[in-house]
């Protein structure tokens, strides 16, 4: 039994400090890029953001009556975007000793088989979405298993909380065990009963997920891209280039195609909306043709070094000549934290390993505006803006005592940040909102989301 939350005024107004983003700070100067207000008041109705500037400005052009939680130091920003992760994974994170292929084999193939029940799946699935609330993200590219059951776990959950999500059946016919495979015609039969089901359903959507170009035949994957045309709006999510084994491997496996993207080029599985996770062996070819064909990369940094796949070239990707879309993904369970704070902790490392300054408004854009604009959902999420959907969180720069006398040093919202990405996790994560509603209070009697 999960406490439920008070429930939130359809109309109510926040207050404290705010962060969110006018232009991309990869493209413009970081600082001027961030849009800081020291006290801020973010008016909300009906789940949107009708209102957002300094609170002296606005104070007087409230509503009467509008209820107003004062954050105090707290600092509030868009809700966090996570662009790749595995919730049937999330009971197998932290899983000893390999790298990817047989990482694959040893763990993730024996945890996914269990989904074939309705009623695991259920469980995992609420208590991953509500680990992300508790980590303040408030959206995510989501991989599923095979089973369809599993999708409907998730997004049933999803529906429940309100939370706008990209999720989709895995689809897998070959180099995977028999309990985890489909084929062609079934997997892309049950994918549209799920699109029918779920696709643009409230907030939740629909994304084509072949696993990666090893567990799908051609023909599965040209359906795939059949699959892709047949409603509007569809995302496809699958991974490219990870570890150097696995290249090799896609090499023999596809040795017509001029590269590991091409193999999904071909099926036409590349365009606006394909989220292609890692990219961390990827050549200067690879990265202009998914600027040409607006596809996103997925910089998933805790995941890469947890199993040594390598280091991705984050400041190549989004060169301001051809830039590639990109956001973060946790991509738990080869990612060791759900948090976005922790994921940026190890980005930042990961670009400074190829001799790069990850600074913090890139930092943190990567991980709101950058992952809502990898999706093409930055109209809707990603930002505190006026017509944007209320989905923030509400961040705590004293969380530990470690990082109370740390942020007393600060001189500058920079630097605050800062030592919230290095230091920070889910309990610098104050309170999440989705759509509005409070779903997570850390401090709440009950500490757990709605
Ligand atoms: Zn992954």
């Amino acid at each position: 039994m999960i406490p439920s939350l008070p429930p939130t005024p359809a109309r109510h107004a926040l207050r404290g400090r705010a962060v969110t983003f006018g232009a991309n700070p990869f493209m413009a100067d970081p600082a001027q890029a961030l849009v800081y207000e020291a006290d801020a008041l973010i008016l909300i109705e009906d789940g949107r953001i009708t209102q957002f500037g300094a609170f002296d400005a606005l104070r007087d052009t409230l509503p009467p009556d509008t209820p107003i939680t004062h954050w105090g130091d707290g600092i509030i920003s868009a809700g966090f975007v996570d662009t790749h992760v595995h919730y049937p994974q999330l009971p197998m994170i932290a899983a000893y000793g390999e790298q990817l292929l047989e990482w694959l084999e040893r763990y993730t193939f024996p945890t996914e088989a269990r989904y074939a029940d309705p009623d695991y799946a259920s469980d995992v699935a609420r208590r991953f979405l509500r680990e992300l609330l508790r980590a303040g993200t408030t959206s995510a590219a989501v991989y599923c298993t095979v089973h369809p059951q599993s999708v409907d776990a998730f997004f049933t959950e999803s529906a429940r909380l309100n939370t706008r999500m990209v999720a989709g059946k895995v689809l897998m016919d070959r180099n995977a065990p028999a309990n985890l495979r489909d084929t062609p015609q079934r997997g892309y039969d049950e994918s549209l009963a799920l699109i029918d089901r779920w696709h643009q359903h409230g907030r939740q959507l629909y994304a084509v997920t072949p696993r990666f170009a090893a567990t799908s035949t051609e023909e599965q994957l040209d359906l795939a891209g059949s699959l892709l045309r047949q409603r509007e709006g569809l995302f496809m999510q699958t991974h490219l280039s990870e570890n150097l084994a696995e290249v090799e491997w896609i090499s023999h496996l596809f040795p017509n195609r001029a590269s590991y993207l091409d193999v999904y080029a071909h099926a036409g599985l590349v365009g606006p909306r394909s989220v292609l996770g890692h990219g961390v062996h990827i050549d200067e070819g690879t990265f202009h043709t998914c600027h040409a064909a607006g596809c996103a990369l997925a910089h998933c940094p805790t995941s890469n070094l947890f199993l040594g796949s390598g280091a991705f070239r984050l400041f190549d990707a989004l060169d301001p000549r051809r830039p590639v879309r990109v956001g973060l993904g946790t991509d738990v369970g080869a990612g060791t934290s759900l948090s976005q704070l922790q994921t940026l902790n190890e980005a930042y490392k990961v670009a400074q390993s190829t001799g790069r300054r990850l600074h913090p408004a890139q930092a943190f854009w990567l991980a709101t505006a950058g992952g809502a604009h990898a999706l093409y959902l930055d109209d809707r999420i990603g930002t505190i803006s006026p017509g944007m959907e209320a989905d923030l969180c509400v961040l705590d720069p004293h969380a530990t005592p470690l990082m109370a006398q740390r942020a007393e040093q600060c001189q500058t919202i920079e630097d605050l940040l800062f030592v919230l990405m290095m230091l920070g996790d889910d309990r610098s994560v104050r309170a999440t909102y989705v759509a509005g509603a409070l779903v997570h209070d850390r401090d709440a009697p009950a500490g757990q989301p709605a």
